[in-house]
């Protein structure tokens, strides 16, 4: 049973409460009471759906505070030429190793940049085959993407790809389990700057600082999936500014499965 099913069902019997109320078949106050609740249950659990942190769902790590002063920065969405290039530049000369969420399908377009990234040291992880909501995908195609964009990416690279970022961060409990089963684990983020949406490069900056702690996620893109029509060179520039200022507060940069095993 996917979330997007029950919360189809709640939207139906609050629906058909009200309606029932109006036409007098019950007690008005009760129609209400039914419609309220039901309500709330699908947009509650739809919240906790979208939220970053949440893992009502299943394990989905966001960050590991045991870690100390080590962070992961992670990159979603490419690769995306000439973007990927200039992003992989800047952690060469700064000797950063950080993850790259793929999307598949972006990957088989570029198989150099996936072979430059995994040269460099860089830790390659799924995004998806293809960039799409998998709240709204039934079992079978959610198995699918999966399986398909884990194999693109371990032929690819030459890395066994044991992350997954679910596009958005979206997951249920089926979701999470699908994962599992192709032997990855969910992975979310603690700090988020909104990038994607080209606010500048101080502004970026600045939402990483405020937001910084001990063992963070940090979410960034280098791509702009399933789009490709968005500059990523803000985030790019920031990514040389936060690099130096974290460092100077004694920040480390490790991959994400670097940071999960840190302090265990
Ligand atoms: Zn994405």
């Amino acid at each position: 049973m996917r979330l997007i099913y029950i919360i189809g069902l709640l939207t139906v019997i609050g629906t058909g409460a009200l309606w029932c109320g109006w036409y007098g078949m019950v007690r008005r106050r009760i129609a209400a009471m039914l419609a309220a609740v039901s309500i709330l249950a699908g947009g509650v659990l739809l919240l906790l759906a979208v939220l970053p942190d949440y893992s009502f769902y299943g394990t989905t790590v966001t960050h590991n505070f045991a870690a100390g002063k080590n962070v992961a920065l992670t990159f979603d969405d490419g690769p995306y030429p000439p973007y990927t290039d200039e992003l992989l530049k800047i952690l060469e000369q700064r000797q950063v190793k950080a993850t790259f969420f793929m999307v598949a399908e972006n990957a088989e377009k570029h198989p150099e940049l996936v072979a430059k990234i995994a040269a460099q040291g860089h830790e390659i992880a799924l995004h998806a085959l293809k960039h799409r909501d998998f709240l709204k995908l039934s079992l079978a195609e959610q198995q699918k993407d999966i399986a398909a964009g884990k194999r693109i990416l371990e032929k690819l690279s030459g890395q066994k790809i044991t992350l997954m970022r679910p596009p958005h961060g979206f997951r249920d409990w089926a979701v999470i389990d699908t994962l599992q089963k192709n032997g990855l684990t969910a992975v979310n983020w603690s700090v988020i700057p909104r990038d994607w949406t080209n606010p500048g490069v101080s502004v970026i900056v600045d939402r990483i600082m405020e937001q910084m702690h001990p063992g963070a996620i940090i979410l960034l893109h280098d791509g702009d999936s399933p789009k490709y029509v968005a500059s990523r060179e803000e985030t790019i520039q920031a990514v040389s500014v936060i690099i130096d200022k974290l460092r100077a507060e004694g920040y480390n940069f490790v991959t994400v499965n670097e940071l999960m095993q840190k302090g265990e």
